[in-house]
């Protein structure tokens, strides 16, 4: 490795101390006999002053640097309370391992607002801002306080294909793709499979992939390419235990994220913290009045809730004190695997958990009763045979089962409270994009 401290580590108590940082030009201001160079690493910055009386050959030189261009400065910590964080560096030596051309295809320094398809379209230049990068250790933290949570809890990391010869929902947001001699179809939510293994006795199980939808909807929260968390688990005895997977481990997320992402967390200026009283779980025809006599706002699509609806509901939850909760019991209709309940006020064992006014996962109970799922296939106008490999793990006997998938799109983007669910992707696809 390159003999070299993070900026972060560059205290002020260390004055009179020799180090060595390496990072980039964030920026260089010449005060005349005076110049102030910025340098950024990974961790933070850390003023660097040359002066002319110290050492004219280095003055000269770092005049020439053009910002971003990647250098290695050796030198001497200095106490200084006019400097940024009461510390700056006195430096001897200057390396430039690699220049930079101007101009720049965007600011990093400057604070100047571009729009977001000319950040999207300049990646790799508008991540090397701090609050931008700040969302993916943010989201590396959230992942690892889940995984942790299902670790922990006796679950089994799994992987399914992303390649199949049928969608688990069907229907024209399938992206068909070329495979051999045959049409097969990229994967919309390895739901067919956590339920065979469920058929195979995994018992527990979660998966972090991504699916793929061909919708075409152009909004904020939609994309082509998804991550996602998966969960499916045996022996429940309904969806309620479901819910408490989906929300307890949502909270060791973020508390894992409170503890291991707090300079992220500042850097965006966002508290996720939960309240400890559980989410609400209200029913469907609850939320949809609470939209009718609250807003005077009907959703069209009767059994839907809409965007608008999310954050409304959003809104009054949030009101009272409540970030996130389920609404459970959707209308089943598109969806044979999940569960009719006879004789319950609720249509389903479906539910949905709405975060900051944003759905951001949908699971419920599986049918798991062979002859059942038969008859709600056909109802539904599934061919049974195209389905054969899913449906031969329920003939010889299916524990009762359920489970979820968790957009971690959504949930980064709402934790960041990001506008676009576009700015919590690294490199989103979605009907315009198919680069970076
Ligand atoms: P929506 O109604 O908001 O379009 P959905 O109900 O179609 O979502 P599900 O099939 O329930 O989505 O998928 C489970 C989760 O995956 C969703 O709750 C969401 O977090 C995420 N998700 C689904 N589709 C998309 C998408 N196109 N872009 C980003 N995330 C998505
Ligand atoms: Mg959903």
């Amino acid at each position: 490795m390159i003999e070299r401290e993070y900026t972060s580590d560059v205290t002020a108590d260390r004055s009179g101390e020799q180090v060595a940082v390496a990072g980039r030009v964030h920026d260089v201001r010449d005060l005349g006999g005076i110049v102030f160079l910025i340098l950024r690493d990974a961790r933070g910055e850390l003023q660097v002053v040359f002066k002319e009386e110290d050492d004219a050959d280095l003055f000269e030189r770092v005049q020439e640097l053009n910002r971003e261009a990647v250098v290695r400065i050796e030198g001497e910590v200095t106490a200084s309370d006019q400097a940024p964080g009461g510390v700056e560096m006195v430096p001897d030596s200057l390396e430039v391992i690699s220049e930079s051309t101007t101009p720049l295809p965007m600011e990093v320094s400057k604070d100047v607002d571009a729009n977001l398809d000319t950040r999207l379209d300049q990646r790799f230049m508008d991540l090397r801002k701090p609050e931008v990068r700040a969302v993916f250790s943010l989201r590396s933290k959230l992942l690892a306080g889940m995984t942790a949570w299902f670790d922990e809890e006796g679950f089994t990391n799994v992987d399914t294909p992303l390649l199949s010869q049928a969608g688990a929902e069907g229907g024209a947001d399938l992206f068909p793709v070329l495979y051999y001699d045959k049409e097969a179809f990229l994967s919309q939510s390895p739901q067919l499979y956590k339920q065979i293994l469920m058929g195979a006795d995994f018992d527990r199980i979660y998966e972090v992939g991504k699916a793929f939808r061909a919708e075409d909807f152009g909004t904020s929260r939609h994309v082509s390419e998804i991550g996602m968390f998966d969960v499916e688990l045996s022996y429940i005895e309904d969806h309620d235990d479901v819910m408490d997977v989906q929300e307890d481990s949502l909270r060791a997320s973020i508390e894992y994220a409170t503890e291991h992402a707090q300079r992220e967390l500042d850097v965006l200026e966002v508290d996720p913290e939960l309240p400890d009283e559980r989410f609400p779980r209200i029913s469907f025809s609850e939320a949809r009045s609470i939209l009718e006599t609250e807003y005077d706002h009907v959703p069209e699509d009767a059994d839907d809730l809409d965007t608008k609806g999310e954050k409304l509901l959003g809104e009054y939850f949030e009101e009272q004190g409540h970030p996130a909760f389920f609404v459970v019991g959707f209308p089943n209709e598109k969806f044979y695997y999940m569960q009719d309940v006879p004789g319950d006020d609720i249509a389903s064992r479906k539910f949905d958990l709405i975060y900051r006014g944003q759905e951001i996962s949908s699971g419920g109970q599986r049918e798991h009763d062979y002859e059942r799922l038969l008859q709600r296939m056909e109802e539904d106008g599934v061919d049974p045979e195209s389905f054969d490999f899913y449906l031969d793990a329920f003939e010889y006997g299916m524990p009762p089962h359920g489970g979820y998938g968790l957009g971690i799109d959504r949930l980064v983007q709402k934790v960041a409270d990001l506008d676009n669910i576009r700015e919590a992707i690294l490199f989103p696809r979605d009907p315009e994009r198919l680069t970076p």
